[in-house]
């Protein structure tokens, strides 16, 4: 397992480098920034990421006579969600004149790609540019990342355009713009995929439904879903849809920073499985880990787990800890962890420290990491260690930040040799 602590200390022995040396959040008086919600559409609206009753009210208004609007939205969501269409005429089982009219006012426009980096470990991320807050105003950024692993495709879904909490640990987090994503957006970043893939059902010549590369979805991107409540719900109803996407909510998972009041709403209103950023086992270091706990404390969050609708041995919660050296990665700490959840239906995934430019933490030493691992799988866990993936782009967990601030040539350099060498 490769730290980059050799990386690191090549950056540190540079005159010009800019590292800066502490956390933020142990210093941070805040907890959240303010988010910027209006949000300008352009010109002639996309009908991706509608539902299927809004679709039926947009035929409406361009004299779709309300007795055929079932039947047409249904056209157009196969299309759309099924094959893929990026254009209205190749919806040949639509009649030339409604295709006419349907392009004469709308799109079938996702975000738009303005950037493709493939690592060296087959991860590809993707940079969308959406449209700014204002007209004239520079577009806004947002990264889309695509895990290939032996016998499934795991995509992961971004939520916001930066995110108004501010754990100390992540990249995400310095962001200082934000904005919440329309359903369109987040759907858009899912048929982006399957586009780049060559995912759609027929695309690669197979006969019938075939087997999708991008068969996971994770709402582990930038941003905090449950601050998005409603895009994100109204979203992935759509890609769960048995007649379009079909990424079954088995197979979909929000993970939460832990915004208690929104935890039993994903569980009645999505129906997908859960992950929780816990991070730590008490409420002060948690609280400078992810500022959020001063809101919903440790306690409460757990209840909150006890309470999710639909969680069972079968549909387990995941536990995220991030292994941060000399943090939260002592062997009491993983006792306590085992204390803690006791009860709870759950998966622990101890995910190592992804660092970035500027972080003061490191990742814990592999050994520790396998120590405390093994205290949580003795317990009866099974304790997986996400591999990070996609280090060279800058992909792996909590570093998805708008290009921005963009790398310099040489950190990507640095980046690339940490996988080379992972
Ligand atoms: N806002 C949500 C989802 C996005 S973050 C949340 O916080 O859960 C996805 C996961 O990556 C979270 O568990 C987050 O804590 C973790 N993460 C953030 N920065 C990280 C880093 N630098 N290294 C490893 N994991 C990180
Ligand atoms: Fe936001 Fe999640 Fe990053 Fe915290 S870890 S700053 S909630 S994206």
């Amino acid at each position: 397992m490769l730290q980059g602590s050799k990386v690191w200390a090549l950056w540190m022995t540079e005159p010009l480098q800019t590292l800066s040396a502490r956390p933020r959040a142990a210093t941070a008086g805040f907890v959240e920034k303010t988010p910027l919600e209006r949000y300008v559409p352009p010109e002639k609206p996309s009908l991706v990421g509608l539902s299927r009753a809004q679709l039926v009210a947009a035929l409406g208004t361009i004299g779709v006579p309300a007795a055929q609007g079932k039947m047409r939205a249904q056209q157009i969501w196969h299309w759309l969600y099924v094959r893929g269409a990026t254009r209205f005429d190749e919806m040949t089982s639509v009649s030339k004149e409604l295709r006419t009219v349907l392009d004469q006012h709308f799109t079938l426009a996702r975000p738009e790609v303005v950037a493709e980096q493939v690592s060296v470990d087959g991860t590809r991320k993707w940079l969308l540019r959406l449209p700014g807050e204002h007209a004239g105003e520079r577009p806004h950024e947002v990264e889309c990342v695509y895990i290939p692993e032996a016998g499934r495709g795991t995509l992961c879904v971004s939520s916001q355009v930066g995110c108004t909490l501010t754990c100390s640990f992540c990249h995400t987090g310095t962001q200082r713009l934000v904005r919440n994503l329309t359903p369109g957006e987040i759907v858009g970043q899912i048929m982006i995929a399957r586009d780049r893939l060559a995912d759609w059902v027929g695309a690669r010549g197979e006969k019938g439904d075939g087997d999708r590369l991008v068969s996971n979805i994770v709402m582990m991107g930038m941003g905090e879903p449950l601050y998005n409540f409603e895009a994100v719900r109204d979203a992935l109803l759509i890609v769960a849809d048995g007649e379009g996407i079909a990424i079954s909510k088995r197979r979909i998972t929000l993970s939460t920073s832990g915004v208690v009041p929104n935890m039993a709403r994903a569980g009645a209103e999505i129906g997908c499985m859960l992950a929780v950023s816990l991070h730590a086992v008490r409420d002060d270091l948690r609280n400078e880990l992810v500022p959020l706990n001063r809101k919903y404390p440790i306690s409460e969050l757990l209840d909150a787990c006890r309470a999710y609708p639909g969680a069972s041995n079968a549909r387990r919660i995941t536990f995220e800890y991030v292994m941060l050296k000399g943090v939260n990665d002592s062997l009491a700490d993983a006792k306590a962890l085992v204390r803690l959840l006791k009860g709870i239906p759950a998966k622990i995934n101890l995910i190592p420290f992804n660092p970035w430019p500027g972080t003061a933490y490191e990742c814990s030493d592999w050994a520790q990491i396998e120590k405390f691992s093994e205290i949580i799988f003795n317990a009866g866990y099974a304790s997986p260690v996400r591999t990070p993936r996609g280090r060279d782009i800058l992909a792996a967990c909590g570093q998805l930040k708008s290009a921005t601030e963009k790398l310099s040539a040489r950190e990507r350099l640095a980046l690339r040799a940490m996988a080379m060498t992972d």
